[in-house]
């Protein structure tokens, strides 16, 4: 039987991460896609802060950023925009296709083997060891590892095989890429309020001509009346009913994307022999869906861990446990802000949403969310709003949302 110190199962750019790490780390690596082409079907707008793209050990280069952005435009449901500039360079759009093969790519590079057209649809716990079964190719296989990391996505197989249950939450989310003409291709735009239940619509601008606009929900959020409107009809009203989107629509799609967004983080992420990363385990920030910067982080704890195992001849529960301590120390109270932002934001109704959106339409506040304000860490710019030092005015607009969050 063919075995390997660690095998990942999922290619995406948290499973390639995670293996990455567990071969530099000396463990002997085999990576399990269950698709034939790495970093495609793309289920992703790919807006990567600048730390995400350097929390991937990557620098930003032409071959995969197609434009940077500096800020968003708020849209809410009363048309009053609130514009935000952070004045310099905070997020890059990127082709994921490209973006996923380069991770997988360095991969390879430290000797990670990787199988593609390859389902893993069993794990058991065998001997102390991890017996995988695979349907590569359309014939089934078996292999063992003494630790498997499941990078497998939203819908992770490996995380249920294991017993860790499934995220809280998943948002469904679809997205076109669009001929669109931006008033400022340097900016995102967002739309917030009962046009998006639960969530926000986007307009990600590739270039001045076209964007990818797309919308996520929350199921449980959508009024009993549109239960039955499906994500597409969803989709087709954003981009034809939106005054603001339609009259910059140019008609047509590019291309169609559709995928779920877990929210809120597996209550364990480690068994006997298994790990679990990314989207499988609900490493996805709350307040944006962004799931490439928080679970890159966790990848490379869990492949230097389970290498770690590997070669400390344990791959008990209890060692690997250091795993879950270790992504909770770094990210866990972001994630857990972040869960509280989500609930707040979404309880509120058009008229709240407007209001709030409206007191931030300030020069000192605008000016503080310029200096502070961080895509990956949101708890930095509220806890800097809430300072004694600020006027009675922030402290004013922020009371309620501070009560819930903090
Ligand atoms: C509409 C939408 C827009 C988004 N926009 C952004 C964004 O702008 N920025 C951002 O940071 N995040 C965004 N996200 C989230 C982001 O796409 C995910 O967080 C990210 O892809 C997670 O990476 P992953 O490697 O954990 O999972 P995935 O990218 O889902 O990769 C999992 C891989 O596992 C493979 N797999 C699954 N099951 C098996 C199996 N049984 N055997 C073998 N292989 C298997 C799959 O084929 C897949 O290749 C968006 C998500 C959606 C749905």
């Amino acid at each position: 039987m063919t075995e390997y110190d660690v095998i990942v199962v999922g290619a995406g750019p948290i499973g390639s991460t995670a293996a990455r790490y567990a071969a530099m780390h000396g463990a002997r690596t085999l990576m399990l896609e269950d698709h034939a082409f790495i970093g495609s079907p793309v289920g992703c707008t790919g807006l990567l802060s600048t730390r995400a793209v350097g929390e991937c050990d990557v620098e930003p280069s032409e071959d995969f950023v197609l434009n940077s952005v500096r800020g968003a435009f708020v849209h809410p449901m009363n048309g009053e925009c609130l514009p935000i500039d952070g004045r310099k360079t905070k997020a890059y759009v990127v082709s994921r296709k490209l973006f996923d093969r380069r991770l997988a790519a360095m991969a390879l590079e430290e000797d990670v083997d990787l199988w593609l057209n390859a389902r893993v649809n069993g794990i058991e716990r065998a001997d102390g060891k991890q017996r995988v079964s695979v349907i590569r190719k359309g014939m089934p296989e078996t292999l063992e590892a003494k630790v498997v990391i499941g990078a497998d996505g939203v819908r992770s197989k490996v995380a249920k095989m294991a017993g860790l249950g499934k995220v809280s939450k998943v948002l469904s989310g679809i997205q076109a890429e669009v001929p669109y003409r931006s008033d400022n291709a340097d900016f995102v735009e967002l739309f917030v309020g009962s046009q998006a239940p639960g969530f926000f619509a986007w307009a990600v601008p590739v270039n001045e001509n076209i964007s990818r606009i797309g919308i996520a929900i929350d199921p449980v959020s959508v009024p009993k009346s549109q239960k039955d409107v499906t994500a597409y009809h969803v989709l087709e009203n954003l981009l034809t009913k939106n005054s603001h989107i339609a009259s910059r629509y140019g008609g047509g799609k590019l291309d169609l994307v559709m995928g779920g967004i877990p929210l809120g983080p597996l209550e364990k992420t480690y068994s006997e022999g298994i790990l679990i990363a990314g989207d499988a385990a609900g490493q996805v920030k709350p307040t944006s869906g962004g799931g490439i910067y928080t679970g890159a982080v966790c990848a490379k704890i869990a492949g230097e861990v389970a290498a770690r195992a590997v070669a400390n001849g344990d791959n008990s529960a209890n060692f690997l446990s250091e795993y879950d301590r270790r992504w909770r120390a770094k990210i866990g109270k972001e994630l857990a802000m972040g869960m509280r932002i989500h609930r707040f934001v979404s309880g509120l109704g058009d008229n709240e949403l407007n209001e709030l959106i409206g007191s931030m339409n300030n020069l000192t506040i605008l000016d503080t969310i310029t200096r502070y304000g961080d895509m990956d860490h949101p708890s930095i710019l509220i806890k800097k709003m809430l300072h004694p030092s600020r006027s009675m005015h922030m402290l004013k607009v922020f009371r309620a949302f501070a009560k819930a969050v903090i």
